[in-house]
């Protein structure tokens, strides 16, 4: 016996893989979402409307605990107070939120049958792994085929994607620098929110910049980018 799974993150990529699997009647038991609790709330509204789209409902794995308590005030075993800020080598919260939660979700499912994990990586971005499908790959989708493909369904995440190449935590520290600007700029309650916690935790959250002197940056080029266009209006 086999069990299909597909795993949902609501990004571009694994929205056209499962519109798409729809579309072609293959067989989905269960649509996964593990929510970090720190989407951007375009993707809570965007989830909902796949469901409705769909008309199936999509599992929500969530923590007990929120992403703030265990950046900021889980007791780790060696004593330390929070998680702090993810890096590369530490991605912690997607190893809590999202592939333990996942892996404990479906282990008494393994143990009764073949569980295959649907994934959305697309095929300009591939990287197979034993035991789960690609269908972007399979498929041939670049990023650039899913999001087309996603706004001729109508789905359009609120803009997201305008102001983002890519959609994920808006907390993460693995976002470009370009991707931050953004987010202060469009998002300023967010900005805010990632502010005062650089204040109450113990890791920069880059190693090039903590937040604060991110603040600092982003001032000075708005700042120097204004005089610019000053000189510039002077000069003609
Ligand atoms: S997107 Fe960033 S903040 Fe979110 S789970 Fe992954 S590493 Fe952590």
């Amino acid at each position: 016996m086999e069990m299909h799974v597909v795993s949902f993150s609501g990004g571009k990529d694994s929205t056209a893989m499962l519109l798409r699997m729809v579309e072609l009647g293959m067989q989905i038991d269960e649509i996964i979402f593990c929510d970090t609790g720190v989407e951007f709330p375009q993707m809570y509204d965007h989830i909902a409307k796949v469901e409705k789209y769909i008309g199936r409902p999509i599992t929500k794995l969530r923590r007990p605990k929120s992403f703030e308590y265990m950046l900021l005030s889980h007791v780790k075993k060696s004593g330390v107070v929070g998680y702090s800020f993810p890096d590369f080598r530490n991605r912690w919260c997607t190893a809590y939120f999202k592939r333990d939660h996942i892996k404990s979700y479906l282990r008494q499912a393994r143990k009764e049958m073949a569980v295959i994990e649907y994934i959305g990586i697309a095929a300009d971005e591939s990287k197979r792994i034993k035991d789960k499908r690609y269908p972007l790959v399979e498929w041939g989708w670049t990023e650039a085929d899913c999001l087309k493909y996603c706004y001729s369904k109508g789905f359009d995440w609120g803009g997201l994607y305008q102001v983002f190449r890519r959609v994920s935590c808006w907390c993460c520290p693995l976002k470009g620098l370009d991707e931050l600007r953004q987010l202060r700029k469009y998002f300023p309650e967010l900005w805010e929110k990632l502010l005062e916690w650089q204040t109450k935790t113990w890791r920069s959250f880059r190693s090039d910049y903590s937040v604060l002197e991110l603040e600092e940056k982003f001032m000075a080029d708005e700042q120097f980018q204004q005089m610019e266009l000053f000189a510039g209006r002077v000069a003609v």
